[in-house]
């Protein structure tokens, strides 16, 4: 069941929506998806804190 919610619009640009139940979650989704789709391997400090910024309470 998903609590967290982040629009990644605001951080990698795609629109990619991602959901978890927790943070720590999100941040290793977010990481697989930085390296799958935009060949990020290590997600740098300011995208990282766009992410934190763009997350979301899911209802
Ligand atoms: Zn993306």
């Amino acid at each position: 069941m998903a609590s967290y919610a982040a629009d990644l619009q605001q951080v990698c640009g795609c629109g990619w929506a991602v959901t978890g139940s927790n943070t720590e979650e999100l941040v290793a989704k977010v990481k697989k998806h930085a390296k799958e789709t935009h060949g990020i391997n290590e997600l740098p400090q300011e995208l990282v804190q766009k992410f934190q910024k763009a997350v979301r309470p899911a209802m």
